[in-house]
């Protein structure tokens, strides 16, 4: 087979890129190693930017977004049992976030990439991306039992940090930043309608917490945990009390409970793979970096690496020149490093690590104190939560 973008993995940044390069009239294949019922079910982020939101909605694929999303205009942050919010809009000039699982962001954009007729084929595990460095790169995979070969004009290694694309890049051509964290965060999802119209990032003695949402009718909610935890050892019950004793407050706010229907364990880790392009390959998403999920900044990373991919594509087209294809990955590193510094502050306003010593506790509050007292720190976080620019 043979194509002109060669797409491995079928998550957010793959397929949004497909999505772009079909309507700018550039052909790709798409290869995930994955059934399709398992690609649209694997319940992961759920927070969606301003400048995400404007690009699902240019690509025409906002429509269910916008009847069933949730615009935020704020944060809460809850510690010392008081509780304090962040106004996106006041702060920023306008500013917003929507609430739109991930899950659903992938439904609607597989369903127009099969709709329309281009390539997307499941259960198609990439192997190998070879030849990077010539004008033909390939990637070879196995689709239903037998091996195959796409050759391209570029490869997009889309393929989440499991994936085998980064491989393609010599250990001596890169460098890796890494950052793992002693904690993990314990997930559920319950059949409830959210406790609160907004998020809310509860500091505690006893651990972070977040109370989050996918819909009017479920509830998304996290506690830190020490790593390595099993989800089975939190029965029900203890993970609704724990949640009450993090959210608890002085003014007699409820957390209401509800049937939990998945229960799941997150680790935390800061990652970076510089550069993202080797030759005609091209890294995008988790597959280049990874950042801990406190900023809600993973799933929109990806989507910003997408679009200055696909822009650096169709200006090749259009003008023959490499130049926006030559600044990708610094263009991208830029944003990303800003999305790893917000995440990593984020994580470490909120989490309690361990071993904290008395002092670090204090310094914990003081910081979060100054964050709800002053316009300016306000601002800086309103800023970098509703989104850094795209491209
Ligand atoms: C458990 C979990 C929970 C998360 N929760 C949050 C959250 O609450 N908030 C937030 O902002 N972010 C969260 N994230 C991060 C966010 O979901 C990711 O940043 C986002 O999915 C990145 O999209 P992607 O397309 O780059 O990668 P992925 O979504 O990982 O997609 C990669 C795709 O490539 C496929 N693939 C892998 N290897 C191959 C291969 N060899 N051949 C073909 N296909 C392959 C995979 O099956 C997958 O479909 C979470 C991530 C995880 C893992």
């Amino acid at each position: 087979m043979r194509t002109t973008v060669g797409i491995v993995g079928a998550g957010p940044a793959g397929l949004l890129l497909a999505r772009l390069l079909h309507t700018a009239g550039i052909d790709s294949v798409v290869l995930e190693s994955r059934d399709r019922a398992y690609v649209e079910h694997r319940q992961r982020a759920g927070i969606l930017e301003q400048g995400t939101v404007d690009v699902l909605r240019a690509a025409g694929a906002g429509e269910r977004m916008d009847r069933e999303g949730l615009r935020h205009d704020g944060i809460e942050l809850r510690f010392d049992r008081t509780r304090h919010r962040i106004d996106f809009p006041a702060l920023t000039g306008g500013r917003s976030v929507m609430v739109h699982a991930q899950t659903e962001v992938c439904k609607d954009l597989i369903a127009l990439q099969l709709k329309e007729g281009h390539p997307l084929l499941f259960e198609a595990e990439a192997l190998a991306v070879e030849d990077a460095t010539t004008a033909r790169p390939r990637v070879r995979y196995r689709h239903e039992g037998r091996d195959a070969v796409l050759e391209c004009d570029y490869v997009a290694g889309c393929d989440g940090f499991w994936g085998i694309a980064r491989r393609a890049i010599p250990e001596r051509l890169g460098r890796t930043f890494e950052r793992s964290y002693p904690y993990a965060w314990l997930g559920i999802l319950a059949d409830v309608p959210p406790s609160h119209e907004e998020l809310v990032y509860a500091r505690h003695d006893r651990g972070f917490a977040l109370l989050s949402m996918r819909s009017p009718s479920v509830s998304r909610l996290y506690l830190q945990v020490p790593e390595g935890t099993d989800p089975d050892d939190w029965s029900d019950d203890a993970v609704w009390t724990e949640l009450e004793r993090r959210f608890e407050t002085d003014d007699g706010w409820r957390l209401e409970r509800g049937p939990v229907t998945q229960k799941s364990v997150t680790p935390m880790r800061s990652f970076v793979h510089e550069p993202m392009r080797h030759g005609r390959l091209f890294l995008a998403g988790d597959a280049a970096h990874i950042v801990p999920p406190t900023g809600a900044k993973g799933l929109n990373l990806a989507v910003g690496d997408v679009v200055t991919l696909a822009r650096a594509l169709i200006h090749r087209r259009d003008t023959g020149s490499d130049q926006l294809l030559d600044a990708y990955s610094a263009t991208c590193l830029r944003r990303v490093w800003q999305a790893e510094r917000f995440s990593h502050d984020m994580t470490a306003l909120l989490h309690r690590t361990p071993d904290a010593a008395p002092f670090e506790d204090r310094l914990q509050l003081a910081r979060l104190a100054r964050l709800t007292s002053s316009r300016a720190a306000m601002t800086d976080l309103a800023e970098c939560y509703t989104g850094f620019p795209l491209g």
